[in-house]
């Protein structure tokens, strides 16, 4: 056996699952490292921790008295725990977390050294964050980016490091991260869904948007990871013949738990609890080695921040168990893949969840309201919706059979499409008798409280209703969810805005306030029917039957990708002040670059995989059966009979080996033209999928069918059932 599968196996045989020790759970540790309100209350004078309270209730600035007395707290907090370091946490445009650690210390003039932290430090940071994507925002020559801080997400210590929660922004002032568009963006939505709540209700003041991502993942045993090149420098495998058993038998998901991963799983949710995430559930998933977290809700901006601290926490956690977490969208082929459900609803201050029935017909018009303008948007904006969650991985999953398919469109169930039906057919233009409207309203009254058990769960929604909340199945494991969290709060907030001023347009005009809600509601269920989809999304009817309706089928990236930069969103983003024009065109190209570089390692790493692990081989065990066939040759007249299938082989390597070779250097040579005839990046990424990306699989091809025909012992690389079935 080569000496890496070799040793790799062996390593893997000798695994136990890790103590578990006796840590403390659940409510005895949870936030023990988060800066939380509570600790700030007793950290600041009680006057500070007012004015304080009063600054983040309302949203206005921070001043310098007020942050310096916060940064004392903080330090003073953090050092009573071994902290030596502080670093402002962002969420830059590649996708991951950044920090740059500053120690504490600083110099006084006369040589003695004192630990420093103040307001100056906490609001504001100029890391020499020049590497960072910027689609041609930042010319290195001005490489400022500032970082500053965001009072909403609490400070908490990772690594005996202070870690601030910031947004980051070009010295011009424009965002280079996640997090500015995404608190722009509930912003928008905040004003917008407390606007409309008036109509029912005066005390509501503020609404959230909430979030629940559902976290799925692979983990594969470290030793084998590191045999395989593919997924240490494209975190999926690029080759491997599918296993006799992978998924088929279902006995995976839901089963029990092995014990090396529970162990895992433990210490995952222990340091979770500790950062403040509400981590809650924990199963195993579909596929063999495939499994799934997931937190209880929080506001949206806190949540995003805990899935990206929770992403980095599992790859720290799970190597101290000896595995590797794979985030990747499609780590192996002909197996399911990850994605991150984002369940989604909004709250007002009053604990409203709008996207629940309420318990009379005023709160559930309320309801109908939010549920159907979320419709709505959705129709409105499907192309951009869709843009925001398609990358390099999800490519290789949406539409798939086993998950959301490319086509956007919204799943409500047989109860509430009944209700929107009726809504249809009683509201009219025309005035409606007192009659008419006593009936409509007694039904909107019934709708039951309790949607959570009525609504079948129809697996095939990329974006289903599901009884208090819509989940967003299409985003992939690895996003960062604040890309679809902006573009899909904004476009729910943007049609917010218009359906209260269509409604007062009407009111103006004379109509009654529940009646011109009624036309409105009515007006917009049916110009949001084609996205409304009740049946199998994975059928191919739907595939046709999509089309006709207008929605789009794409199935790349990079063209999907385009809908960033149409008039409709750019009037909804840039309209609504989440992104500037430039902004907006920066995360375009970014996206592109992105995928593109992606595409361009995983053809150089199957190239190389290609001819200096698998040609080889195959020159090895071929040449055990030349050598065979010569030995039969010696002693038998027959030769040519008895060694006929060795013959046979011999042929089928020859063909594959010519067959990859040919390939690899065809692809290698549409790299090149590519990178020479294209300067601009979202042109090559184009020409990239269309014309490097067919390789993958073709090359895929032919060496999986060689994995078959050479002998096991020599073969490279851990094969599939090796992968998805250690631990
Ligand atoms: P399922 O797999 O059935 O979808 P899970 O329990 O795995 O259910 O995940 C459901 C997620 O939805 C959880 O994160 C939960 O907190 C979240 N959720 C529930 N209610 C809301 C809400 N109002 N807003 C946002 N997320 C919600
Ligand atoms: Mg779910």
């Amino acid at each position: 056996m080569s000496k890496f599968r070799f040793l790799a196996l062996k390593e893997l045989s000798g695994r136990k699952p890790a103590e578990r020790g006796d840590r403390a759970h659940g409510s005895a540790i949870f936030g023990d490292a988060v800066f939380s309100m509570e600790k700030m209350r007793q950290y600041l004078p009680s006057e500070a921790f007012k004015r304080l309270e009063n600054v983040l209730a309302e949203g206005t600035a921070i001043d310098r008295a007020l942050a310096n007395q916060v940064a004392a707290a903080m330090k003073a907090w953090a050092m009573e725990r071994g902290v030596t370091h502080y670093t402002h946490w962002f969420h830059p445009l590649n996708g991951a977390t950044a920090e740059k650690h500053d120690a504490f210390i600083d110099l006084l003039p006369d040589g003695r050294v004192i630990e420093t932290f103040d307001g100056r430090l906490l609001v504001q940071q100029e890391p020499d964050a020049s590497s960072f994507p910027n689609g041609g925002i930042r010319n290195t020559f001005e490489a400022r980016g500032y970082t500053a801080w965001d009072p909403g997400s609490p400070a908490f210590i990772n690594n005996r490091t202070l870690c601030i929660p910031t947004v980051f922004v070009a010295y011009t002032g424009e965002a280079l991260d996640y997090k500015t568009p995404l608190l722009k963006a509930l912003s928008v939505l905040d004003k917008a869904a407390v606007d409309v709540c008036q109509y029912f209700d005066k005390d509501v003041k503020r609404v959230i948007a909430t979030l629940g991502w559902e976290q799925e993942y692979f983990l594969v045993d470290e030793a084998l990871y590191n045999a395989r090149p593919d997924l240490k420098l494209c975190g999926r495998t690029l080759m491997g013949h599918s296993s006799a058993k992978d998924q088929q038998l279902e006995d995976q998901y839901f089963g029990a738990i092995p014990a090396r991963v529970n162990a895992f799983m433990e210490e995952l949710e222990h340091e979770s609890h500790r950062l403040g995430i509400p981590i809650k559930t924990r199963h195993n998933e579909v596929a063999p080695n495939q499994f799934e977290c997931a937190p209880i809700f929080e506001e949206v901006n806190l949540a995003v921040d805990h899935n990206q601290l929770l992403m980095s926490t599992m790859k720290k956690v799970a190597r101290r168990h000896n595995f590797r977490v794979l985030l990747h969208e499609k780590p192996y082929k002909g197996v399911n893949g990850s994605g991150k459900h984002n369940n989604w609803s909004m709250m007002t201050n009053t604990g409203v969840n709008l996207l629940s029935p309420g318990k009379n017909p005023k709160s559930n018009m309320q309801f109908l309201v939010f549920l159907v303008s979320t419709i709505k948007a959705v129709h409105e904006h499907s192309d951009l919706i869709k843009a925001s969650i398609v990358s390099q991985g999800n490519e290789a999953r949406l539409g798939g059979d086993e998950a959301p398919p490319v086509i956007m469109s919204v799943f409500l169930g047989a109860y509430l499409t009944a209700m929107l039906d009726e809504l249809e057919k009683k509201v009219s233009d025309k005035k409606m008798s007192p009659d008419e409207k006593t009936e409509l309203k007694l039904n909107v009254g019934k709708i039951p409280e309790i949607m959570l058990d009525n609504t079948d769960r129809n697996r095939t929604s990329p974006f289903a209703f599901t009884g208090n909340r819509f989940e967003f199945r299409a985003v992939g494991s690895s996003a960062n969810c604040s890309a679809p969290m902006i573009v899909l709060n904004t476009a729910v907030a943007d049609q917010l805005i218009r359906f209260k001023q269509e409604t007062d347009t009407l009111i103006e005009k004379g109509t009654k306030k529940d009646e011109a809600i009624f036309q409105v509601l009515r007006k917009y269920i049916i110009e949001s029917k084609p996205i409304r989809f009740e049946k199998n999304g994975y059928s191919s009817e739907w595939k046709e039957e999509a089309a006709s309706r207008g929605l789009s089928g794409e199935t790349n990236c990079v063209p999907a990708l385009r809908a960033y930069l149409s008039g409709k969103s750019r009037e909804l983003l840039v309209g609504n002040g989440v992104l500037s024009e430039r902004e907006l065109h920066a995360r375009f190209e970014i996206k592109n670059e992105i995928y593109l570089k992606k595409l361009q390692i995983e053809s150089r790493v199957l190239g190389d995989l290609a001819l200096n692990h698998i040609i080889p081989t195959a020159i090895v065990y071929q040449n055990r059966l030349l050598e065979n066939v010569a030995g039969l040759k010696a002693v038998m007249k027959d030769y040519e009979t008895v060694a006929e299938v060795q013959i046979a082989t011999i042929q089928t390597i020859s063909y594959h080996i010519r067959e990859i070779q040919t390939k690899v250097t065809e692809m290698t040579e549409a790299r090149k033209q590519a990178n020479n005839a294209y300067a601009d990046l979202v042109e090559r990424a184009e020409v990239y999928t269309k014309e490097v990306r067919p390789y993958l699989e073709s090359i895929r091809y032919h060496i999986d069918k060689l994995e078959l025909l050479v002998d096991d012992e020599i073969w490279p690389l851990p094969k599939y059932r090796e992968l998805l079935f250690s631990r």
